[in-house]
């Protein structure tokens, strides 16, 4: 355990994997987060079965990775551990139909987001352990850095204790896949659901692709080339982001030229001013008070129609055009596979 911290960071010393010993667990979906789980679990001598729908394309993957596999049904009668592996959109009905006539009193039921359990999209019984066990990162990277004997960092949470076991299991689960080896928090599922729909919508997908849009825009209305805009407000971005990931902010302001430095630093407020921080703002409301939610979840029951007609007027913004062209100049790049 490291204090610096304002929370409470574990490490493999503080993690029992032989809690795991006499359980199965059982994984539905082998989608990016499954077949990693699935996968370390398996390497950590731990006894895994996959659940999988009917007609499901993974069930090839995962019987070339030498899985069990059996029914969604089945693998929940079987898991002690139930791990919730299916897109957030379908949990509730895998859960209706699969899991809940399975759970047992003492099984575990485990997620690697809260939003289900957050906004009441699935009640479990009070005689089952409820815990998440998200690592921080999307699956390839957590099966590629176990079998490097590295691992992703991680959260833990415990929504539900019903055997006084729940951290202690989930601790042991975080250590199978190898997110011990770089450091697990504690967090709560209040805190996980609303901290990373805030992100994705604020700051990483949702502001991100808007400056960009707004930031070509600007250039192509007055004139410049839509080439030369799609470098300067979207390639680059990766760039800068690479160095604000491998060192903190500091690392890429030493980076660029200090016009660029002073130019940022003097100029970035007078986009993201105020009436940013007042939709950040905004955000984080309708994230606490559930109106984000309640919308997303109308729109799964009614077949997504505001969300195919955003995608598609996305798919259609000009920037998309010209950078399908100009990353084609981009092929030899290897960092961009
Ligand atoms: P995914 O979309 O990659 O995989 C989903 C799996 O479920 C696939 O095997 C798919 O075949 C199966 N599936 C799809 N539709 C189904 C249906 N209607 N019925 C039954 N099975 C179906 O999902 P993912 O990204 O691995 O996400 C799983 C969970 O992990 C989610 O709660 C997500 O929020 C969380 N999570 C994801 C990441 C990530 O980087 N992908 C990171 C942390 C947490
Ligand atoms: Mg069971
Ligand atoms: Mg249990
Ligand atoms: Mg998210
Ligand atoms: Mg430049």
């Amino acid at each position: 355990m490291v204090d610096e911290f304002s929370t409470d960071v574990y490490y493999d010393a503080d993690a029992d994997e032989s809690i795991l010993d006499d359980q199965t667990v059982a994984v539905l979906g082998y989608g990016s987060q499954g077949h990693a789980h699935a996968q370390n679990l398996a390497d950590s001598g731990v006894d895994v079965v996959v659940g999988l729908r009917e007609g499901s394309s993974s069930r090839e993957e995962a019987e070339t990775d030498g899985m069990a596999i059996a029914t969604q049904s089945e693998a929940a009668a079987q898991g002690d551990i139930v791990v919730m592996l299916v897109p957030d959109t379908v949990q509730p009905d895998v859960y209706e139909n699969a899991v809940e006539p399975n759970l047992e009193e003492g099984d575990t039921l485990q997620f690697a987001h809260g939003f289900n359990i957050h906004y009441g999209q699935i009640e479990p019984p009070e005689d089952v352990d409820v815990t998440m066990v998200a690592p921080k990162s999307p699956g390839h990277l957590v099966r590629r850095t176990y079998k490097r004997g590295e691992g992703t960092p991680g959260l833990v949470a415990v929504y539900q204790d019903a055997t006084g076991a729940a951290k202690d299991e989930a601790l042991a689960y975080a250590k199978a896949i190898g997110c011990t080896r770089a450091g697990v928090i504690e967090t709560t599922f209040r805190e996980e659901t609303e901290t990373d729909l805030f992100g994705e919508q604020a700051v990483l997908c949702g502001g991100v692709t808007e400056m960009m849009k707004v930031g070509y825009e600007t250039l192509v209305d007055a004139g410049y080339s839509p080439e030369m805009a799609y470098f300067e407000v979207m390639n680059e971005m990766k760039l800068i982001v690479d160095l604000i990931y491998e060192g903190g902010l500091m690392e890429m302001w030493d980076s660029v030229s200090d016009t660029a430095e002073y130019g940022g630093l003097t100029r970035g407020e007078y986009v993201i001013d105020e009436s940013a921080r007042e939709g950040m703002e905004q955000i984080l409301q309708e994230v606490q008070d559930g109106e984000f939610a309640k919308e997303w979840i109308s729109e799964n029951q009614t077949n997504r129609p505001s969300y195919k007609q955003l995608r598609e007027a996305e798919q259609n913004h000009d920037i998309e055009d010209v950078g399908g062209r100009l990353r084609e100049l981009f092929d030899w790049d290897e960092s961009a596979e």
